[in-house]
């Protein structure tokens, strides 16, 4: 099984669990294109390199992994891009980009904080499940981050360039990129998420004029009352 369909496989598995309903397909995407309308998601996992030139392995608790999504909801169909950002060899100065290893339980880990993702942002559902962390397999890292041998850096959409004097720590980062859309202010603001999208509005949020309408006929109540009973007691 080659990295895509194990990638592709954890996905498909995840959306049938969490019950998300619509069709979506999942693929691998070394480009790295941001496009208008699809949202970017960032997570970080841990896996390890190898060098092609010395063979020397290196591990990291800042893979970094960008997804990008959208949901066309008249065709019913989502789709799901992938990048998983390289690294290079610290020691060899002809060391080229390197694929990490990461294993089966941070894929599926990964796959679950997407998916539920997927659920917040394109269905307003909350699984209820929370984002998990990944698992550190060592605590054997190599020095501080250097943006020459990250392809994230070198793509500016590594949290790093940012964050260089923080401690390397495995955390889920996301780095929200495209809130060009009124759909993802969300990421930039405090709108109650039911209110965010004007795409994503459902009936729940028609009825508000009904209190109005009640006032209303209060008001007309008093005035017939205030009209019509009160002066006929007066002549009593
Ligand atoms: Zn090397
Ligand atoms: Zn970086």
């Amino acid at each position: 099984m080659n990295m895509e369909s194990v990638w592709k496989a954890a996905f498909d598995r995840e959306i049938e669990e969490q019950g998300v309903p619509h069709r979506w397909t999942f693929t691998l995407d070394d480009t790295f294109e941001t496009k208008r309308g699809w949202l970017q998601y960032m997570q970080c996992t841990f896996g390890r390199f190898c060098c092609s030139c010395c063979s020397r392995w290196w591990n990291s608790a800042q893979v970094h992994i960008a997804f990008m999504i959208t949901s066309d909801r008249t065709l019913r169909h989502g789709k799901v891009k992938i990048k998983i950002f390289r690294q290079k060899c610290k020691r060899c100065s002809l060391a080229i980009l390197e694929n990490p290893e990461i294993s089966h339980e941070n894929i599926q880990r990964v796959i679950h904080n997407l998916v539920n993702k997927i659920q917040r942002t394109f269905y307003l559902k909350n699984s209820g499940n929370p984002d998990l962390q990944p698992i550190v397999y060592s605590d054997y890292f190599e020095g501080p981050h250097e943006q020459a041998h990250c392809e994230a850096c070198k793509l500016q959409v590594c949290p790093w360039q940012t964050n260089e004097k923080k401690p390397q720590k495995p955390v889920n980062c996301e780095v929200p990129r495209v809130p060009r859309l009124p759909v993802y202010l969300h990421r930039q603001t405090n709108i109650p998420r039911a209110t965010y999208g004007s795409s994503f509005l459902d009936e729940s949020q028609t009825n508000q004029e009904e209190p109005e309408f009640v006032k209303i006929i209060i008001v007309i109540l008093i005035v017939l009352i205030l009209c019509v009973i009160l002066p006929n007691d007066f002549k009593k």
